[in-house]
C-alpha cells in the first residue's frame, strides 16, 4: 500500500511480520535496549470497521478478533501476549510505574486501575502498551538507568506537557537524566489535518511562549486554528532536557492515511485502535 510521508527523508520503517505490517523507528532500535512497534491496520483479522488491526476492547469489536489480533502484535514483538500491560487513557497526565505484578492487565485480565495515561517500568520483558487514532505516542528510552515510559499525549495530554510528566515520573522513580534519553513522537495528526476550536488554542496560549506559539498555532479566522502537536510535543521533550538529535518524529499523518492507519478525525470516530508498544529486552 501506498502511504502519505511529509518530508524527503523517512523517519519512520515499514516492517512485515506474516501478513502484518507495522512501523518501526531506526533510533529506538539503535539502543539495542529496547523492542518496540507502532501498529498498522494491515494484518489482523477484525472486519468492518475495525479492519483489520484493531487492539481495543470496548469499541464494539469481537473479543476473539482482538485476541487473535494480539497475539500477531506479540508474535511481531517475540514476546506473550501475557506479558502486555495496557494505559486507561483519558486524557490524564497520570503515570503507572509497571511491575510484573501488572502482565497481562488490559489483555488477558481487567485492568484493576483507572486513568493512567503514561506507563513506566524497569522490568525487561514487561510491554507496555498505548493506543491511538491521532493522538501523540511519546516512547522515551533511558539508556543509562535502564528505564522506558510510553505516554498517550492528545492535545490535553500536550498542553498538561506530558513528555516532561512521564520523564519527571522516570526520574523519581529510576533516576532518569533528560540528557541520558533516547525519544520518538509517534503516527498521530499532523498540523495541516488538525483544525482546533478557539478553546483548545486559548488553553495552549496560556502554556507556550511566544516563539514556541509562532511553530505550533496557525490562526485561520473565524475562530479555528492548525494545531501542530508533533512540534509541541518536541518542543515540551526538549524544554524538559532530552537533546533535540535524540528526538525522531514521525513523518507519517494517521488523517492522511486512513486506510492504513486508523484516524478518529477521518473516521469521524468509526475505528478501532492503533497500538503503541515498547518493552525493555533483556540485558
Ligand atoms: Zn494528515
Amino acid at each position: 500500500m501506498k502511504i502519505v510521508r511529509k518530508g524527503s527523508h523517512p523517519i519512520l520503517e515499514r516492517k512485515r511480520q506474516g501478513e502484518m505490517e507495522y512501523l518501526s523507528f531506526p533510533a529506538l532500535e539503535a539502543t539495542g535496549m529496547v523492542g518496540h512497534l507502532f501498529s498498522t491496520r494491515i494484518g489482523g483479522v477484525s472486519q468492518g470497521i475495525f479492519s483489520t488491526m484493531n487492539l481495543s476492547y470496548v469499541r464494539g469489536d469481537d473479543k476473539e478478533a482482538v485476541d487473535e489480533n494480539f497475539r500477531r502484535i506479540a508474535d511481531a514483538l517475540e514476546r506473550r501476549v501475557s506479558d502486555f500491560v495496557c494505559s486507561d487513557q483519558t486524557h490524564t497526565t497520570h503515570i503507572r510505574v509497571v511491575t510484573s505484578q501488572d502482565k497481562g492487565k488490559g489483555v488477558l485480565y481487567p485492568k484493576d486501575y483507572r486513568e493512567v495515561d503514561g506507563l513506566i517500568t524497569n522490568e525487561p520483558g514487561i510491554v507496555l502498551s498505548t493506543f491511538y487514532a491521532d493522538c501523540v505516542p511519546l516512547y522515551l528510552v533511558d539508556t543509562k538507568n535502564r528505564a522506558i515510559g510510553l505516554s498517550h499525549s492528545g492535545w490535553r495530554g500536550t498542553v498538561s506537557r506530558m513528555g516532561a510528566c512521564t520523564l519527571e515520573a522516570m526520574s523519581q522513580t529510576y533516576g532518569t537524566r533528560p540528557e541520558d534519553v533516547t525519544a520518538a513522537i509517534g503516527p498521530s495528526i499532523r498540523m495541516d489535518c488538525y483544525e482546533v476550536s478557539e478553546d483548545v488554542a486559548a488553553a495552549f496560549q496560556a502554556e507556550f511562549t511566544k516563539e514556541i506559539l509562532e511553530e505550533i498555532l496557525l490562526e485561520k479566522g473565524g475562530g479555528k486554528y492548525q494545531l501542530n502537536l508533533w512540534r509541541a510535543n518536541q518542543a515540551v521533550l526538549e524544554e524538559a532536557g532530552v537533546s533535540k538529535s535524540q528526538i525522531s518524529i514521525t513523518d507519517i499523518c494517521t488523517c492522511c492515511n486512513p486506510d492504513y492507519l486508523f484516524s478518529h478525525r477521518a473516521s469521524e470516530g468509526k475505528r478501532g485502535n492503533l497500538g503503541a508498544f515498547l518493552y525493555i529486552k533483556k540485558g
